[in-house]
């Protein structure tokens, strides 16, 4: 731990395993897991992640949201199917061909050029048709236009429909109208390909962790976990009692300093904080320079001995001040708990979001590289 004595963030692969196993048995029986390890594993870090749980046998494959990402994950040596869910770029196909990547392909250009590619390279790209039913991102439309494109696929020397998917944009939100209504024109639309073309796309998904938790329904051939998967959640409409959830990664530091200040004595840029009587203050060496949250001044707090000790003024790049007052004990050195558990106290990914007001996805995905990740 010498090396890591400023900031680390610990990284609990058994609980990524708990989370898959809790999320399992929350789905069909035939029902396969894409995991999400997009932006490096929403900052947890997708190769040792992906590596943990590859042979998990419920596990279909992962997804990511570029060539760039599906490429570290195969030069790791993973070797179960990697999706690439946005779009990708003509420069690419090649190598995706090559790789065995799956691209997402909604546009006529991509399908030509990635035919050409899966032909170059002798072997058919396996591709995943993405479907608009609602989030008007990317994405066929499920109408006649739709049916003309899949048709066109399946005609394309050089590809092989593998997969059929479409996104959510409601799935976290207590009221489920406009998921179900997703849900249903995405089934209507695959079952028109069926009967109008004669095609069975074997692996047709669209959940993400919201409906893998509270749409059992909607939890087809596969669901696509991400946030769950870091035993976070998507939202707090989203019901707790379902499935159950360990977070995986906790954020730790050390004081490195405390001083006493007397009343008057203002702290940080912009003296936002006025010491009103006597006050022991702790210095963190911790910052936004790391992705912890500037907008944390005066609001945030963490954990030290066990106990809440508040933000004091500005978050800087690389440190931060907070309260030790009522934490005697605290002294130079002592281990900080920025995100995670001390004793009876935790700060969670959620709560850090809410007194931030950011989110907990963007959260973790900003803490950066300036962190190092330790894996237990
Ligand atoms: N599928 C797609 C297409 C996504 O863009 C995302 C995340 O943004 C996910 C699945 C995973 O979503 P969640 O993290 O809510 O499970």
């Amino acid at each position: 731990m010498k090396n890591y004595d400023r900031v680390w963030a610990t990284v609990d692969l058994d609980a990524v395993k708990y989370n898959m196993v809790q999320m399992k048995n929350n789905i069909r029986e035939d029902s396969k897991i894409m995991a999400v390890v997009k932006t490096d594993g929403y900052g947890h870090g997708a190769v040792p992640i992906a590596h943990e749980i590859e042979d998990m046998p419920f596990l279909h494959g992962f997804a990511v949201a570029t060539v760039e990402e599906a490429l570290i994950l195969k030069g790791s040596g993973i070797r179960k199917p990697v999706l690439v869910l946005g779009y990708t770029f003509p420069y690419c196909y090649e190598k995706m061909a090559r790789e065995e990547i799956r691209p997402t392909v909604f546009r006529e250009d991509m399908l030509e050029e990635m035919g050409k590619a899966g032909q170059a390279c002798g072997r058919p790209v396996k591709i995943h048709i993405k479907v608009d039913t609602g989030m008007s991102r990317i994405g066929i439309r499920p109408d006649e236009s739709g049916l003309a494109f899949v048709k066109k696929c399946a005609e394309t020397p050089g590809v092989e429909i593998e997969g059929i998917f479409t996104h959510f944009a409601k799935a976290d939100e207590k009221d489920k109208t406009s998921a179900k209504k997703q849900l249903e024109t995405f089934l209507a639309f695959t079952g028109q390909i069926h009967d109008q073309l004669g095609i069975r796309i074997p692996v047709r998904h669209c959940s993400n962790s919201a409906g893998i938790v509270e749409l059992k329904e909607a939890n087809l051939d596969a669901v696509r976990a991400g946030i769950t998967l870091y035993g976070l959640w998507p939202s707090d409409e989203v019901k707790r009692d379902i499935i159950s959830l360990q977070p995986v990664l906790s954020l730790k530091s050390r004081i490195v300093y405390i001083k006493k200040l007397e009343a008057g004595m203002e702290v940080s840029y912009g003296g936002t904080f006025v010491a009103k009587e006597t006050m022991q203050v702790a210095t963190i060496p911790v910052g936004y320079g790391d992705g912890y949250p500037r907008s944390l001044s005066n609001k945030g707090y963490v954990l030290i001995h066990g106990k809440k000790a508040p933000i004091l003024g500005r978050v800087c790049m690389d440190q931060f001040m907070v309260d030790v007052s009522l934490i005697p004990e605290a002294v130079q050195s002592d281990e900080v708990t920025l995100i995670g558990r001390d004793g009876e106290e935790s700060i969670t990914m959620e709560e850090l979001g809410e007194l931030s007001g950011r989110f907990n996805y963007e959260l973790a995905c900003c803490l950066n590289k300036r962190v190092p990740r330790i894996y237990t």
